[in-house]
C-alpha cells in the first residue's frame, strides 16, 4: 500500500491545498494530511480547529482515502510512525522551490528512504497562501473561492474578531 503524508500548518486549509491533497489522493492509497500542532509562525486556528476544517473539505470532497491528522517534533519521525514512503508537497513560485530544497536536503539527510513528491500550484492559485487570506479575512474581505466553501462562515467570521 501506497502511503503519502501531506504536512503543512494550514492556517487555515485554502482551495489550493485542496488542489495538492486531490492529486496525491488520485496517487497514493492513503493520505496523511498532517497539521503540524505548533508551527514557527503562532497559529490563528487551534489544532483541532484546523483538523476540523480539513476533515469537513475531506468529507465534502469526498475524499475516501484522506486522513486528517496532527503531529509534532520531526517529519521524518511521524512519516515513519504512519508507514509513509513519501511526502507531499505543493510548489507555488521560485520562493518555494529554495525553501522546499532546503527541506528536503535536511529529510534526506534524515530518512534516505523517504521521498518527496511536489504538485504544482494550479496558476489560478499560484498566488494563494494562507497568510493571504489571514490578511484579507482580518479586513473582513472576500475570501470566496480562496477557501473551500464549508468553511468560510467558520473562518470569516474568526479573521474579522481578530
Ligand atoms: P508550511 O508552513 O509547512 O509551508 P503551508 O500550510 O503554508 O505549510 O503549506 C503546506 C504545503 O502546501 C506547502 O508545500 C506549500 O508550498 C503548499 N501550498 C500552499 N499553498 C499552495 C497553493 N496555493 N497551491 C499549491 N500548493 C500550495
Amino acid at each position: 500500500m501506497k502511503i503519502g503524508v501531506y504536512p503543512g500548518s494550514f492556517d487555515p486549509f485554502t482551495v489550493g491545498h485542496l488542489d495538492v491533497l486531490t492529486s496525491a489522493c488520485r496517487l497514493f492509497d492513503e493520505v496523511y494530511v498532517a497539521v503540524l500542532k505548533h508551527p514557527s509562525k503562532h497559529a490563528v486556528f487551534t489544532d483541532s480547529e484546523r483538523q476540523e476544517m480539513i476533515r469537513r473539505v475531506v468529507d465534502t470532497e469526498g475524499l475516501a482515502n484522506a486522513k486528517v491528522a496532527c503531529f509534532d517534533g520531526l517529519l521524518v519521525d511521524y512519516a515513519k510512525q504512519v508507514g509513509a514512503s513519501h511526502i507531499i508537497r505543493g510548489l507555488r513560485a521560485i520562493t518555494d522551490f529554495e525553501y522546499e530544497f532546503q527541506i528536503d536536503a535536511v529529510n534526506r539527510h534524515l530518512a534516505p528512504d523517504l521521498h518527496t513528491v511536489y504538485f504544482m500550484a494550479s496558476p489560478k492559485h499560484s498566488f494563494l497562501s494562507s497568510s493571504n487570506v489571514r490578511e484579507i479575512g482580518t479586513y473582513c474581505g472576500n475570501i470566496v473561492g480562496l477557501v473551500p466553501q464549508c468553511n468560510i462562515e467558520i473562518i470569516g467570521e474568526r479573521l474579522a474578531r481578530q
